[in-house]
């Protein structure tokens, strides 16, 4: 079945998480852990570190779940 993408926002910036096409190499939570940790509910925040280091740290996801937009 397919689970929703997840949105997760900041005033400068959204980055969505699409589950289905995640494949767990954990690369983000290693990478980022101040933003990525999945053992919070809300377990992207986008506003944990600057803008430029999430956007770098989203483009290193081997699957492309992970994907960002920034604010204009
Ligand atoms: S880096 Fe991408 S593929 Fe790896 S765990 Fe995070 S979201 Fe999933």
């Amino acid at each position: 079945m397919t689970k929703p993408t997840q949105k997760y926002e900041s005033p400068q910036m959204t980055v969505t998480f699409d589950p289905n096409i995640c494949e767990h190499s954990g690369v983000c939570v290693q990478g980022l852990p101040a933003v990525f940790d999945v053992n919070r509910k809300r377990w992207i925040r986008p506003e944990a570190a600057p803008v430029d280091e999430v956007a770098a740290q989203v483009e290193r996801c081997p699957s492309g779940a992970l994907q960002y937009r920034k604010s204009p």
